[in-house]
């Protein structure tokens, strides 16, 4: 009996425990809150000051000057400058840690985000003779939704420390395709450079506030060691990750991979319907019909699913050729829209599969479009010999796949 009644005292005192504890960390939460919002007013009205002490030196260092006062006033300008940078960037921080950042999403380029970016640097980095190399992958689309003006933020302060802490050699920014999921798909930055590197042992703090790798950097380099924990932040709170490789000497490594939201070039991308299409379908109705897209690329693949789903059509989708012709044997399939280098069976070959009656598809004569990369003289033909029917180049564009859609239905009904 004893012992039942002990143990629920002790049940008692960690409830106790437990509320006590959480009493404690919400009251926590709430300083931390109370300091970000103190910061975050506090910086926003240093601003305008600062304004005014830049602006008024700026204009003082237009009027006739002996070279000492040239000198005090550049001083004067420089550091009201670096003090401009160090208030914005704890009013950054202290906002997004008081949730007070509010993403935009509207459509933006992604090229001329980075070459934004890149002209911005450009000054600094030739100065240093310095190359710079700008990969996007070309198969990437350009337009996506998402906050043009944070991605800018993040990427000039990687590409600034990367300038910054690099005397020779080079600095890149690479842009590949991750994953597609539903219509967003994750781009993976990687920004490079040939530069200082930072030192095993101090990786794990590069992210955490005013950290910097060694006072002797900063005294040389400047800065305030905000950069990269303002990135971090944001890149989290717009659903990516960052992370950093770097061999101390050699250089670094920054890597940001962030999924945005893909945009169908709406000139070119039926919204609303082209008038030319309505005529052509010749009173056909999309939604009668299913294409089947065979494309190995999965970012590919869901372009012309989002380009066919808003002309009307029903969809199916194969990622080679083998199962272009399974489903091709069960499936009732109007069209076919076809890549032509895939992995196991490239479309060539399976195209001449589909005609073969012994392969058994419910539609041998089955109208089918090539899709390919390559614009080049003699692709045509080959797709022609080998058994499609038409042809169209990537960059696809939406009323040109339409057309084409419409005028092989139409021959085949
Ligand atoms: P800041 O550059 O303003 O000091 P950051 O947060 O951007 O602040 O960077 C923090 C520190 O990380 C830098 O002071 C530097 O020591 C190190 N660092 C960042 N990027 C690089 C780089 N590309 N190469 C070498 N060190 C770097």
């Amino acid at each position: 009996m004893a012992g039942i009644v002990g143990t629920i005292q002790d049940i008692t005192d960690l409830k106790d425990l437990q509320l006590t504890l959480k009493q404690a960390k919400d009251v926590a939460e709430q300083a931390n809150r109370a300091k970000s919002e103190f910061l975050a007013n506090m910086s926003h009205e240093l601003r305008t000051p600062m304004n005014g002490v830049v602006g008024m030196a700026e204009l003082l260092s237009m009027s006739e000057l002996s070279e000492e006062q040239q000198d005090f006033v550049a001083a004067i300008k420089q550091s009201g400058q670096n003090l401009v940078k160090i208030i914005g960037d704890i009013l950054d921080l202290a906002k997004i840690e008081a949730d007070k950042v509010e993403l935009e999403h509207s459509t933006f380029s992604l090229r001329s985000t980075i070459d934004l970016v890149l002209s911005l640097l450009h000054p600094q980095a030739q100065a240093k003779g310095l190359i710079i190399f700008n990969r996007v992958e070309p198969e990437l689309p350009d337009l996506f939704r998402g906050d043009a003006g944070r991605l800018n933020q993040i990427l000039l302060n990687l590409l600034g420390n990367a300038v910054k802490f690099t005397s020779q050699g080079s600095i890149s920014i690479t842009v590949l395709p991750g994953q597609v999921t539903d219509n967003r798909l994750t781009l993976c930055f990687s920004i490079s450079d040939t530069g200082v590197g930072i030192p095993h042992t101090s990786l794990h703090k590069l992210f955490i506030p005013f950290s910097q790798v060694d006072s002797s950097t900063t005294r040389k380099f400047g800065g305030t060691g905000l950069g990269l924990a303002i990135s971090k932040q944001l890149v989290e709170l717009m659903g990516g990750t960052i992370s950093v490789e770097s061999v101390e000497g050699s250089g670094s490594t920054f890597f940001v991979r962030l999924p945005l939201e893909l945009v169908v070039d709406t000139d070119t991308a039926c919204q609303p319907l082209p008038s030319s299409l309505a005529i052509a379908t010749n009173g056909h109705n999309p939604a009668d019909y299913c294409i089947l897209v065979v494309e190995d690329n999965e970012l590919n693949l869901k372009v012309l699913e989002l380009m066919l789903t808003k002309l009307g059509y029903r969809t199916k989708t194969a990622t080679d050729g083998l199962k272009a012709l399974e489903l091709l044997k069960t499936d009732a399939i109007n069209l076919v829209l076809m890549d032509c280098s895939m992995p196991v069976l490239d479309g060539y070959l399976t195209t001449a599969k589909i005609r073969k009656p012994e392969t058994g598809t419910r539609k041998p004569d089955i109208p089918i479009i090539a899709i390919t990369a390559r614009a080049m003289y003699g692709d045509k033909e080959k797709c022609i010999q080998t058994g499609m029917n038409d042809y169209l180049a990537k960059p696809i564009n939406c009323t040109e796949l339409a057309d084409k859609i419409n005028l092989w239905l139409n021959r085949a009904s």
